[in-house]
This record gives C-alpha cells, structure tokens and sequence, in this order.
C-alpha cells in the first residue's frame, strides 16, 4: 500500500477497498468470538495401511461447528485465521487439544498417532520450538514419536533454510515426526525432498483423485513413491476414494493412505469404534496376495 500511495494517493480512498478491509475485520472478529465460545472442535481422519490393515494413526482437521450454518469446513475459515493475530493462538489450540486427545487414546490402549496440520507462519514463530516442547511436557509418560507435524509444501518455498532448522528441532530436540503435506504442488518439489528432513512425504490429493484417468498425474504418484521410497520417507496418498485408486497404490507400492474410500473425518469420540470395526476391502487383500505370490 506504501507503494500505491506514492504512485497514485487517490487509492488510499478506493470505496470498495475499504469494504472490503470492514468484512475482512468482521469476518476475524465473528472467528474470534466463535473461537473462545468454544464452537471450534477437531475432527479425525484415520490414516490404515493398506496391506496390513492397520489402522496407523489420524490425522486432526479444525472444525467450526457453527449454531446455525453447522458443520464448516477449514476450506472456508481457515484463510482468514492465517494471516490474522488469531493464527498462532487458534494453533496452539490445537497442538494441544490434539496432545490430551492422543493421550486419551494411549490411556484406553489404543496406540495410535495423531498428526496435526501446522502453518508456515506459526511454525516459524519466535518461541514455536519452546511452546511445543512445554505442551508436550505436560503428559511426560507418552512418547513424542506419536505426534506428527505437517507442513503444507509451500510453506517451505520462501524459508527452506529457517524451515530446515524447526523441523531439525522438532525431530531431534522434541521427538516429533514431521510430514510434508500436499506434496507435489511446489514448484521444486525435489529440492524440498533433497533438503528437509522429513519422515514422510503426503501425495497431494488432486494426483491421486485424476491419477487412472490422468497419464501425467499417474507418473507423478508413481515418482513420488518410488523418490520417497529412494530418500527412505513414508509415503502416503491422500483423498483416496475408490478401490481401483487403492489397487493401483498397492501395486505402485504405497502402503499409507488417507481417504473417503477408507473414512472420512469423524469426531474424536467416535474413533476407538471405527478402529475396532475397520476392516479393509476384501478386493484389497486379493490384490495384495496376487501380488505376494
Ligand atoms: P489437508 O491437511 O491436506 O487435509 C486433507 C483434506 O482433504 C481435509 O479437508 C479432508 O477432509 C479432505 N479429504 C480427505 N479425504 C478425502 C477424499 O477422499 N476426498 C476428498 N475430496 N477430500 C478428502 P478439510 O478438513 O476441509 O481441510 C482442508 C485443509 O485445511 C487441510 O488440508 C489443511 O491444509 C487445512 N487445515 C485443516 N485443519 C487445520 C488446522 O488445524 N490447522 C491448519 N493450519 N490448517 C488446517
Ligand atoms: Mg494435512
Ligand atoms: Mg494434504
Ligand atoms: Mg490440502
């Protein structure tokens, strides 16, 4: 705006700018107060492997579950809590409630990890690695390896060397593992898998949803297995939907996916249920034998 104004200071008084800027402060404003009135939950995405049939842990997505327009997706809130003073605060939030939630789990026996979304601007707070350190001391008996940050892959595009030290910390000081999430959709995907020190890589859904119809999107979950699998990180295929994509992530030799095929995001409660009644397809475990022998 700075800029604007030297070259042209009639903007500075642009109408519809500033309405702009009024639903914009509105909108963070009707946020905040949904936020400390409690109306955000997590829900819980499981993440199975596909040959074994393990249920390996889930992933926590925020919710807004509002009195009137019901369930939100973080599709649509998500943008102007990052970006706004409410973004460290709301994630914070999460690593912890995330934290308790994991440890309820453990408790009731059920050894799962949990994995939380984290953004670029949070992790690379001042104080991130501390305040993760002090959450994670509040249940000193549950191991940290059971807690999984991830980070969006074009978080990493500016900051590759300041992001290359948090996850360093994460992982060497904390114990935490760390994902790449929404892989393949920077620009120079290889170089963040050649310079972060990642334990697992996330397929990107929008390859794997177009992947059997798609020769380009096929070769590229193809690469990112067998590149994951050359660097020794997990891989992982997200937004898995049908059982032709499961079949064919077999083959290519991905074990870990996420995806409505399998369940899609449920409340914390109801996840000891899920995970006891899951079964995977039989038409995965034909394919998968087919294959063994
Ligand atoms: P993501 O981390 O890549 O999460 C996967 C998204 O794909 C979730 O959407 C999930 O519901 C959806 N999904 C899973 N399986 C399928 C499938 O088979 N088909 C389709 N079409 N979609 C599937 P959701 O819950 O709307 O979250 C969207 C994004 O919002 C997340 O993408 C993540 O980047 C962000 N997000 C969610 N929770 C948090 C959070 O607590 N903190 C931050 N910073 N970001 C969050
Ligand atoms: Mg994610
Ligand atoms: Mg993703
Ligand atoms: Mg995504």
């Amino acid at each position: 705006q700075a800029k604007l104004a030297g070259k042209n200071r009639f903007h500075l008084f642009d109408a519809s700018q500033n309405q702009q800027e009024i639903d914009r402060h509105k909108q963070v404003n009707d946020i905040k107060t949904a936020f400390h009135g409690q109306q955000f939950c997590l829900y819980y995405q499981p993440k199975v492997n596909l040959k074994s049939g393990q249920v390996v842990g889930v992933e926590a997505l925020i919710h807004w579950v509002h009195p009137e327009r019901g369930l939100i997706s973080p599709l649509l809130f998500m943008p102007i809590i990052t970006a706004s003073h409410l973004e460290i605060e709301v994630g914070n939030w999460v690593i912890k409630q995330a934290w308790q939630q994991l440890g309820a789990w453990h408790n009731q026996g059920l050894s799962l990890e949990v994995s939380i979304n984290i953004s670029g601007y949070h992790l690379l707070s001042p104080g991130f690695i501390e305040h993760l350190d002090a959450t994670l001391a509040t249940q000193p008996q549950l191991a940290s390896q059971f807690f999984q940050l991830e980070i969006l892959e074009s978080t990493a595009l500016d900051e590759l060397s300041a992001v290359n030290k948090v996850i360093k910390a994460c992982r060497d000081q904390l114990g935490v593992k760390v994902a790449l999430d929404d892989f393949g959709t920077g620009y120079s995907s290889l170089t963040h898998l050649r310079h972060l020190p990642v334990d697992c890589v996330k397929i990107d859904q929008s390859f794997v949803r177009d992947m059997l119809g798609n020769p380009d999107d096929f070769a590229i979950v193809e690469s990112v297995i067998s590149l994951s699998d050359a660097f020794h990180r997990e891989v992982v295929a997200e937004g898995v939907e049908n059982h032709n994509q499961v079949n064919v992530l077999l083959l290519m030799g991905c074990e870990l996916a996420q995806g409505f095929v399998i369940a899609k995001p449920m409340p914390a409660d109801d996840i000891a249920g899920w995970t006891q009644g899951y079964q995977p397809h039989s038409s995965w475990s034909l394919l998968v034998e087919q294959n063994i022998s």
